[in-house]
């Protein structure tokens, strides 16, 4: 599984959704996307605008989301919205569990990006989801959420390392005159 999802949900999920989502998806049944940026709400989430309000026991998802990872093919999004708009990333927004195929999750397109990978734009249109697909406290996503973006900014970290360790190795193995690199210029 994708593990800063995972750790986000092992934070959050109450013991029917342990069973619904998280063992199917530690035992590599299951995709999941997470849904946070928006098309005005990249570098700080904060600033997101999506909204998700009370309908009896259910929500109802409203809003625009942008750059989601998987978001077609995952058999769920972890998706944030904002449930209480003057309280905001304080006690403000909260995580819910969107099925695939939810009518009112729609993807838009698919984006691509540099490097073969792909996102999706996703739009919420009066997207209703059962009130027990609420992940963790109302109001109180945001931090489960930093959890999430924590573990993967550790593995960005050690991923871009890697990557670029491993480029200057093949500059070295490939191209050996120009292991002169390491070198100070004047003696290039
Ligand atoms: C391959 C890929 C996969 C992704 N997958 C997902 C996903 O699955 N789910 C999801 O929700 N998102 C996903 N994203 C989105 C990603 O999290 C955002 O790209 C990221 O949060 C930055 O947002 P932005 O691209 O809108 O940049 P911006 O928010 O426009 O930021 C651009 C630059 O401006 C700087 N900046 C922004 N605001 C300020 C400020 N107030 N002060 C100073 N500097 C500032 C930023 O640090 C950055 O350098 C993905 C992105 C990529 C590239």
């Amino acid at each position: 599984p994708d593990s800063p999802n995972l750790r986000m949900l092992a934070a959050t999920v109450n013991e029917r959704q342990r069973q619904a989502y998280l063992a199917p998806y530690v035992a590599g049944q299951t995709i999941s996307a997470i849904g946070i940026s928006e098309p005005g709400a990249g570098a700080d989430p904060a600033g997101m605008i999506t909204r998700a309000v009370r309908d009896g026991e259910d929500w109802v998802i409203n809003g625009r989301k942008i750059w989601i990872s998987r978001a077609e093919e995952a058999d769920f999004t972890i998706l944030m919205a904002v449930t209480d708009k003057e309280k905001g990333a304080r006690g403000g927004m909260s995580a819910f569990l969107v099925d695939k195929g939810t009518p009112g999750f729609n993807v838009l397109r698919k984006i691509p990006m540099i490097g073969g990978q792909a996102t999706y734009e996703v739009a919420l249109e009066d997207c209703r989801v059962e009130g027990w697909k609420l992940l963790g406290e109302e109001g109180h996503g945001f931090a489960p959420m930093q959890l999430r973006l924590g573990t993967r900014r550790i593995e960005m970290a050690s991923w871009s390392i890697g990557m670029a360790q491993r480029a200057l190795d093949m500059i070295c193995e490939y191209a050996p005159q120009r292991k002169t690199f390491g070198l100070p210029l004047s003696e290039r």
